[in-house]
């Protein structure tokens, strides 16, 4: 491990041996989850943890702890069913996927096993009029993550009457996930587990042709959520900003322990360490966001940048905490600024760390809206190991017991170190970006094949007059 000269060395001291004593980071995700339970937007959970979070923020001594209202379509589960028509009839247990309209169809299943753009483009032909299944299961033989909406979104515009996702682990249930973002989907989605799934594909394969009806009765309408936003003003610098943030609504079906609980009380520990040991030495002004809505489309973070218009030139850095506090490494994950790596690999010298530093895009989490404006932009993670899978994330089974205290602990302690850091870089080598320098990596980076496939998604909405 490489070693650099820490003239931090006092503040890190006083902060880890703060947070790896303290109990508020694993009582603060009790309480989350276990008191306010998912806190999917609509949900009392929801309100009760928003209190919550400015509470926090308050007696942690940050300034200006808010809450930043606006509205959206909000979605709300009704029963789904799965019923088997032919060649036999039996009714599968399943559930509706967030902004699943409500509806009645009837179609042939056709099963493009891990839905890749190949699987696809294999039977593109055949699936007008058919209801699709595919796995949560990434297509092994591409090197890039296959989310859940590109499948749909395939499927909604090949001609699918129907979307089911089965979920590729035994034992878990069904996996949720949203089809559409903030607004009603084009054709109804559910999500039946692995077990129920295969029993659908051996009897495709010894049966032939198997016909299904899909009943679902879910509603889309008007809500009310928030944003929650705190700050510790910056000494020198007040009006240059770093964020850090994590979206607090987990699914409706969870706990949402890991994500995004275990990211959300990580924003919370370091925003407790920085304001009681390092307050007076951040040159620039930190501010602190927990954000509404992520699960169903990133809205609580679209919102927020759309209110936040005239700030965004001057945000330094944001860095999207979405799960943190889970099983994966404690590193960071830059969307595309290889400019900002050498200086963070000497922060993580600096810090005698285990802190991976790496490069990679994704569309999936809060970061994003702040990405399309161009703002730099980072996540916590690891760019070295390949996304394998969600586990029991967005199953009923992301509940606390599988968050350790120790990764908590990590990611808090890697987090408040960075953010010092970040805040009071003399030589800060970026800048945001302009729209065009924005679109042309939207062009060329196959991560974001996604954007493209929205394009037509939109076509369809307009043709459809929704
Ligand atoms: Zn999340």
């Amino acid at each position: 491990m490489r070693r650099r000269e820490n003239p931090y060395l006092n503040y890190d001291q006083q902060m880890l041996g703060d947070i790896y004593t303290a109990g508020e980071a694993m009582d603060n995700l009790i309480t989350l989850c276990d008191d306010f339970g998912s806190r999917f937007g609509g949900t009392e959970g929801e309100r009760q943890a928003v209190a919550f979070l400015r509470e926090k923020f308050t007696g942690y001594g940050l300034s200006n702890a808010h809450l930043e209202p606006y509205t959206y379509n909000g979605w709300i589960r009704g029963e789904a069913c799965l019923e088997i028509l032919e060649p036999i009839q039996r009714t599968i247990p399943c559930i509706s996927l967030p902004y699943s309209p409500p509806a009645q169809i009837q179609g042939k299943l056709l099963y493009l096993r891990e839905g890749g753009p190949d699987d696809f483009a294999r039977q593109h032909d055949q699936i007008r009029g058919k209801i699709v299944m595919v796995t949560s299961k990434n297509p092994p033989q591409l090197s890039r993550w296959v989310h859940r909406s590109e499948k749909y979104n395939r499927s909604v515009v090949a001609g699918a009457v129907g979307f089911i996702f089965m979920n590729h682990y035994p034992g878990l249930g069904p996996a949720t996930g949203s089809i559409a973002g903030n607004r009603e989907a084009l054709i109804p989605g559910i999500s039946v587990s692995k077990e129920w799934g295969e029993f659908l594909v051996r009897l495709a394969e010894r049966k032939g042709e198997v016909t299904l009806r899909i009943t679902t009765t879910d509603k889309t309408e008007p809500m009310q959520s928030w944003n929650v936003v705190a700050e510790l003003p910056g000494q020198r610098y007040p009006d240059e900003l770093v964020i850090i943030g994590s979206h607090y609504d987990g699914h409706d079906i969870s706990q949402g322990a890991e994500d995004p609980a275990s990211g959300m009380v990580v924003v919370l520990e370091a925003a407790r360490v920085l304001a009681k040991y390092a307050r007076e030495a951040l040159d620039r002004t930190v501010r602190f966001i927990g954000f509404g809505n992520e699960e169903i489309g990133l809205i609580g973070a679209r919102e927020y940048v759309k209110a936040h218009q005239d700030e965004l030139s001057r945000i330094r850095f944001m860095l999207n905490l979405d799960s943190a506090g889970g099983r994966k490494r404690k590193g960071i994950v830059l969307n595309q600024w290889p400019e900002l790596e050498p200086l963070l690999q000497e922060v993580a010298a600096e810090m005698v760390a285990e802190m991976p530093i790496g490069q990679q895009t994704s569309a999936f989490s809060d970061h994003f809206p702040f990405f399309l404006e161009g703002v730099p932009t980072g996540m916590m993670g690891d760019a070295e190991t390949p996304r394998e899978g969600r586990g029991f994330g967005h199953t009923a089974f992301d509940t606390v017991d599988k968050v350790l205290l120790s990764n908590l602990r990590e990611a808090a302690a890697n987090v408040c170190r960075v953010v010092l850091r970040i805040a009071n870089h003399a030589a800060w080598p970026v800048k945001r970006r302009s729209p065009e320098q924005v679109r042309t990596l939207l062009e060329s980076d196959a991560n974001l094949e996604i954007m493209r496939l929205r394009e037509a998604v939109e076509k369809l909405y307009q043709e459809r007059g929704k």
